[in-house]
């Protein structure tokens, strides 16, 4: 369910210090559920990455140490890579 903010409108110039931490993670989830079908990696080849940055040293809460991004972000894009080529492609 949808916590209600009244009141309170999207910040469009906070800094991810500044946000509220649960409200960020769904925003960037829901980013995820949006993606054009042509920018987005189909849902097993998102899974096998997401699969392969678990067994890796490089993650740490959800950040690859590698290359900075979120690991959910990055993987759910088709194109993009790991940066130790540790990903199969499309
Ligand atoms: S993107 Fe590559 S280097 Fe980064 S955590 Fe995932 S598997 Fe490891």
């Amino acid at each position: 369910m949808e916590e209600k903010r009244e009141g309170r409108k999207p910040c469009l110039k906070c800094l991810l210090r500044e946000l509220d931490e649960r409200a960020y993670m769904e925003k960037l989830h829901r980013y995820i559920e949006l993606l054009d079908v042509d920018v987005k990696a189909p849902k097993g080849l998102y899974e096998d990455r997401l699969a392969v940055c678990k067994t890796c040293d490089y993650l740490e809460e959800g950040t690859c140490q590698a290359c900075g991004c979120y690991v959910e972000l990055r993987a759910a894009v088709r194109k993009n890579r790991c940066p130790y080529k540790k990903w199969r492609q499309a």
